[in-house]
């Protein structure tokens, strides 16, 4: 599968390309939410969170952070998001996994994230009953 983000790794399209390996590659988004937004993404176009093997998954989480962190060196936010959307449902616009780094500065606005719901608690028990039901498919 190819898709716009592989052609960046691949250097075929540009990108503000600011830290890769062999499994990942970090650039700057085209429309960052705030200063400093960076995506990294696996190597390999896996659509979503569904379908990356968990290894790959680990390697992008390990850039990722190498990138917060240095984030959080060179431009001195007071907080970062880390975002990952997977499916159009969830806000996911390129199919090819990816997480947002978004650095945060008190009273930016950048990021509205969502409104705490109410529930009881035997509604967290039934969702947590399908949830675990299926981590012994496993
Ligand atoms: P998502 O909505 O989670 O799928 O996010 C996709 C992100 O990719 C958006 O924040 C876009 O601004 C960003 N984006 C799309 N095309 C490019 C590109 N060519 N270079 C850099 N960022 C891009």
């Amino acid at each position: 599968m190819s898709t716009i983000f592989s052609r960046i790794a691949a250097r075929e399209i540009p990108a503000v390309i600011v830290a890769e390996d062999d499994a990942a590659v970090a650039f700057m988004d085209i429309a960052p939410a705030s200063r400093g937004h960076v995506l990294v993404i696996a190597r390999e176009a896996y659509p979503d969170i569904f379908s990356i093997p968990p290894a790959t998954w680990l390697r992008v989480m390990a850039l990722a952070q190498r990138v917060a962190q240095a984030i959080g060196r060179s431009l001195a936010p007071d907080g970062i998001n880390i975002v990952q959307n997977n499916g159009a449902a969830a806000g996911q616009t390129v199919f090819h996994l990816h997480v947002h780094l978004i650095p945060r500065w008190s009273g930016d606005g950048a990021l509205a994230l969502w409104h705490p719901g109410a529930t009881a608690p035997e509604q967290l028990d039934g969702v947590a009953r399908q949830i675990r039901a299926a981590l012994g498919d496993d």
